[in-house]
């Protein structure tokens, strides 16, 4: 396959959980690897949460992922050939992402990531900031708000945790509108405040 140095680049696709970061991953993904174009996913190997060797959406999309330990085993499982590095679920990722991610774009790889851009309390949420910073394309999706249909910006975790990482899906956490996001709330406390 022809390739030149300077048809690397990072793409970021970043906002809340629903908001559909993980299908467009796999439909830029997709589309490459159609088109011949040699293409390898990766995700964390702690998001087991559908499967362990796939990127799966909550629509159900998938494509086949390599979990992997860290930004180091991630670099390391590039194959030379690829021109295509899908990563899902950047946000559990070490900050070590963020070279790894320059020094592929700088060996001509296209690089796609795909993560949170805030926690559950809405503050940065590392390497995804830092990577937006250096990308040449960056997409911010929007959910739909849970609670008023208004567009979602946030992730509002709607069970009692202080840990940073809680793996789960609809019954763990939800879109919000910046209006119906309450970081310092669960579900459960505001429903009781305002039937109080
Ligand atoms: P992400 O990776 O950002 O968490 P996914 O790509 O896995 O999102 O899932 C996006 C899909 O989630 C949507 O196409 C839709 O089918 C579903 N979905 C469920 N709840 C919502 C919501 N509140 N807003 C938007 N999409 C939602
Ligand atoms: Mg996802
Ligand atoms: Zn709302």
């Amino acid at each position: 396959m022809h390739r030149r140095a300077d048809e690397g680049w990072i793409e970021v696709v970043c906002g809340p959980m629903f908001s559909g970061k993980s299908e467009e991953l796999i439909r830029r993904v997709t589309r490459y690897h159609l088109a011949r174009v040699p293409t390898q996913t990766f995700k964390p190997a702690l998001d087991t949460r559908y499967a362990v060797s796939e990127v799966v959406s909550h629509s159900k999309l998938s494509t086949a992922a390599q979990p992997v330990r860290d930004s180091e085993s991630l670099l390391k499982a590039v194959k030379e050939q690829t021109v295509v590095v899908g990563i899902d679920e950047g946000q559990f990722f070490d900050l070590g992402l963020i070279d790894v991610a320059t020094s592929l774009a700088m060996a001509g790889k296209k690089v796609i990531v795909a993560g949170l851009d805030t926690d559950y309390l809405g503050r940065p949420f590392d390497p995804i900031p830092s990577l937006m910073m250096q990308a040449e394309y960056v997409t911010k999706s929007l959910a739909v708000c849970h609670r008023c249909g208004g567009p979602g910006l946030f992730t509002q975790r709607v069970v009692d945790s202080d840990e940073l990482v809680v793996l789960g899906g609809g019954d763990t956490y939800e879109a919000r509108c910046r209006r119906c996001y309450n970081p310092k709330k669960t579900h459960q406390q505001t429903w009781e405040m305002e039937s109080a």
